[in-house]
């Protein structure tokens, strides 16, 4: 499962950071996950929840932050809401376009003892 390497990636970047700082138990992580990344965030709190047992994040808070896609269309310039990859412009129909978010997967902050 896709979201079974992230969790195991989070929670690993997670104690990384929880060593350098010399702390013994992280309380919550904050993550931003775009809408296109794919991520299934329901089985990915559970991958989460599964996977720090008996690390430094044990009963760890997995915080969301749901980053909702955009793009600019390359033809004419408008922003605009990218549902999928592949949707065109909805000003011109045009299908060149430059992601501007959505992508995200990443850890953003996170809560010590
Ligand atoms: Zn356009």
């Amino acid at each position: 499962m896709h979201e079974l390497g992230i969790a195991q990636q989070l929670i690993e970047m997670a104690e990384d950071a929880a060593r350098r700082q010399h702390v013994d138990r992280v309380l919550s992580v904050r993550v931003d996950i775009g809408s296109l990344s794919g991520v299934l965030l329901d089985a990915l709190t559970f991958c989460f929840d599964a996977c720090t047992r008996q690390t430094l994040l044990e009963g760890c808070r997995l915080e969301i932050n749901q980053i909702a896609a955009q793009a600019r269309c390359q033809s004419c310039a408008q922003t605009y809401a990218l549902n999928h990859y592949f949707d065109s412009c909805p000003f011109c129909c045009a299908a060149d376009k430059v992601v501007l978010c959505g992508e995200e997967l990443q850890l953003r902050e996170m809560e010590v003892d």
